[in-house]
């Protein structure tokens, strides 16, 4: 059975986060600019002003809604979850404000899933409470895309671990109070059974950070970006700081990345939207040649592009996401993939039409759309470049392809003519 309705119940609570997020959150965006600016614990001021936020959606029952009942969240499950990232995804501090925002989302289900209970006392309550936030450190500076290269190791002495190499784009690291590191500890198994995940303090002696890279977009100074370039110079570690067991590194990985992606898809719903309400504005309030922008029927084409391609992204969100609620552990997989691909395709094709519906105002920093632009080529690398992606959709359904049975292809006009005339 298919229906589209969403049940009343949910309804208002949707109506309620889309009215908090458009007059408290977005506000913050405004007042506390830069992306990585969510995160940064220390400034005083923004905490203050976000404190009662963060209340208010404790009181709704709202805070954490990424988390199931048993890894301790209100357990809305995924298809409830896509239509309130949608809303969060239009204002960059609101998944703080509502406690689901990444990389502290993927990092809080790893440890809920893997973590011992000391682990989750230590990390993943705080995380949860919001008084922290957490960095992934995965990507190294010489290998991204394929993890199988990754070369910062780890290995036993006495009871500890201790770790040598480098990592790079580990985002948030400056702010974090910890680092989930992703470490070879066994070179001599299968690739996918080398690597393990290590819980490293930030300020244990050892962690370099050699600088906090910028990403376009950023207009600050030299090294206030946001992406730590980390040397690990033999970091010392308990035995007991793995997660998950000895070589399952890309198992806990796995966990974390397909739910990123389809958060980060979930979100751009939102993002894209906001575009297409900001067309939608322009293109009634501009004229030229003696009409509005709305009667010019390029204008006409570029809205309707834009809400059709967005309709079509936004029905793959959630089927993905109903695939999660419903089906066997994994069976996502394929569908995560498709909307990882198609998140980056849409979501340029709409920034760069309400771009242009704005004319020279478009281009400015008085409006959102430049922000949008510069966080374009992020949506086709980070958790993975587009390229990957693709490879994986193909490779599922390449694998149940069957050969044609003959010289000609199974749909051979001629040939089925003939098996049918053939039959009497
Ligand atoms: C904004 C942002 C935030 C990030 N945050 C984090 C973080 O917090 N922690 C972390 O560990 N990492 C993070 N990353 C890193 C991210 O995971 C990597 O950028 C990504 O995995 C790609 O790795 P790479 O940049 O080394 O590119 P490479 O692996 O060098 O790939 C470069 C290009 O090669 C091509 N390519 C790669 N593989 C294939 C293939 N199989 N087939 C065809 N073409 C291919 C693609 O065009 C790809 O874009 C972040 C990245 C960005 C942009």
């Amino acid at each position: 059975m298919i229906d589209f309705r969403i049940e009343p119940e949910l309804q208002a609570k949707l109506d309620w986060m889309a009215a908090f997020v458009r007059e408290q959150c977005e506000p913050m965006d405004l007042l506390f600019p830069g992306h990585g600016a969510p995160y940064d614990v220390a400034n005083k001021e923004s905490r203050a002003y976000m404190k009662p936020l963060q209340d208010q959606v404790k009181a709704q029952g709202l805070w954490g809604c990424h988390l199931d009942k048993e890894l301790g969240g209100p357990g809305y499950g995924q298809l409830t979850l896509a239509l309130m990232n949608e809303i969060l995804g239009r204002s960059y501090w609101a998944p703080t404000v509502f406690g689901t925002a990444a990389p502290d989302t993927g990092n809080s289900e790893i440890l809920a899933m893997f973590g011992t209970d000391e682990q989750k006392a230590t990390y993943l309550q705080p995380l949860m409470d919001g008084t922290i936030v957490s960095c992934f450190s995965m990507t190294e500076p010489q290998a991204g895309a394929d993890p199988k290269e990754f070369t910062c190791r780890a290995w036993r002495e006495g009871d500890e671990w201790v770790i040598e190499g480098e990592k790079w784009f580990s985002s948030n690291a400056r702010f974090a109070a910890f680092l989930i590191v992703m470490v070879v500890t066994n070179p001599e198994n299968p690739p996918h059974g080398r690597m393990s995940m290590l819980i490293v303090p930030t300020h244990t002696p050892g962690v370099e950070f050699v600088r906090h890279s910028q990403t376009m977009g950023d207009s600050k100074g030299e090294d206030d970006g946001t992406h730590a370039y980390i040397r690990y110079n033999k970091v010392r570690v308990p035995l007991d700081a793995m997660l998950g067991g000895p070589g399952e590194g890309f198992k806990v990985a796995q966990a974390r990345l397909g739910g990123g992606r389809v958060h980060h898809a979930m979100r751009t719903v939102g993002k894209c939207q906001r575009a297409i309400d900001m067309m939608l504005e322009r293109a009634v309030s501009r004229r030229t040649q003696g009409k509005p922008l709305s009667e010019h029927q390029f204008v006409q084409g570029a809205i309707a592009d834009s809400i059709i391609e967005l309709e079509q992204f936004r029905l793959l969100v959630l089927k993905t996401a109903w695939i999660i609620d419903n089906e066997p552990h994994g069976a996502a997989r394929t569908h995560i993939a498709m909307c990882k691909v198609q998140m980056a395709k849409v979501y340029h094709d709409i920034v760069q039409r309400a771009i242009q519906l704005h004319g020279s105002l478009g281009m400015t920093l008085e409006l959102p759309l430049a922000d949008m632009w510069m966080g374009l080529p992020a949506m086709a690398l980070a958790d993975g470049p587009t390229e990957v992606h693709k490879v994986q959709v193909a490779k599922a359904y390449l694998k149940n392809a069957t050969p044609a049975p003959g010289l000609f292809p199974s749909e051979h006009i001629p040939t089925r003519l003939e098996a049918i005339r053939a039959r009497g």
